[in-house]
């Protein structure tokens, strides 16, 4: 059982600005198609049981994936998708937004990128959505960690920052995407410390060094088992991930440095993380 819990659905350009796809191709050195068309999308995740698909909402960085619009792809393929809201606490209505979402939408889940959408994640105006998703066992899914956006503030994405929000609201569950990369050691010991906030590794296996020490770092402190399987489809796909994670002891071979338990990469790759987001 495969389960990806880190994967995007939009559609350019209706839902993402011209800047944006511009600075991804700035970063990446080439164009990457940031459309995902469904039958692709179908394709690419053959190998995976059960994914959690979103779309982003992060005016200030230029997406707009309507809610409406994901509800309606997960659709397509109800018994392996399932859908998360995205929300932006700066817009006005963004209670308004969960509730419809929620209620009317059934989506299972919420999408946050304070960083993308130039908000502060422990501001007293999300008590409101906190308190909600928490009380109603709604798991949050926060992207944390650096972005190559030039006016996304880096101030808004130290993992350290969620301590703060799982302190006020131990029951909630909550991912941690991309084990706030390069601040990984911040959100392994937050991990280690919440038993409801988890870990993704998505979109990190093409830095191995950095990848391997941060999985060291996580066998070390005992989190291994807080961290869960992604890819941050369309970025990467799983088949590409499987092969990074099976892939860093590689760079080890032939010296006295320390290994990733294979025990425990297979238990990340291999983990049935629905239960533990209360999406059984
Ligand atoms: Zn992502």
């Amino acid at each position: 059982m495969i389960i990806d819990v880190h994967t995007h659905a939009m559609s350019y350009p209706d839902h993402l600005s011209d800047e944006f796809v511009h600075q991804a191709d700035i970063a990446r050195g080439y164009h990457i198609n940031l459309s995902v068309d469904f039958d692709t999308y179908m394709k690419d995740m053959e190998g995976v049981d059960k994914c959690i698909v979103f779309g982003m909402k992060a005016y200030h960085t230029g997406f707009d994936v309507p809610n409406s619009w994901i509800a309606a792809f997960a659709a397509r393929a109800p018994e392996k998708l399932i859908p998360f809201m995205s929300l932006d606490a700066t817009d006005p209505d963004f209670m308004d937004d969960f509730e419809y979402s929620w209620k009317d939408l059934k989506l299972r889940g919420v999408k946050m990128a304070p960083m993308y959408a130039n908000f502060d994640p422990t501001d007293p105006h999300l008590d409101e959505l906190y308190r909600r998703t928490s009380k109603l066992g709604l798991p949050i899914l926060f992207h944390t960690g650096t972005t190559f956006c030039q006016f996304a503030p880096l101030k808004y994405t130290r993992p350290a920052l969620w301590d703060d929000i799982a302190i006020r609201y131990p029951d909630q569950i909550m991912i941690l995407a991309h084990l706030g990369h390069p601040f990984e050691n911040e959100a392994i010991v937050t991990a280690r410390k919440h038993p409801n906030v988890y870990l993704d590794l998505s979109a990190l296996y093409y830095r191995p060094w950095q990848l391997f020490n941060s999985l060291m770092l996580a066998q070390e402190y005992g989190v291994m088992n807080k961290i869960l399987f992604g890819t941050d489809y369309p970025f990467t796909n799983a088949e590409d991930t499987i092969l990074g994670l099976n892939g860093l002891n590689h760079m080890v071979e032939g010296t006295n440095l320390p290994r990733i338990s294979q025990v425990l990469l297979e238990e990340i790759i291999y983990r049935d993380s629905l239960p533990l987001l209360n999406l059984s």
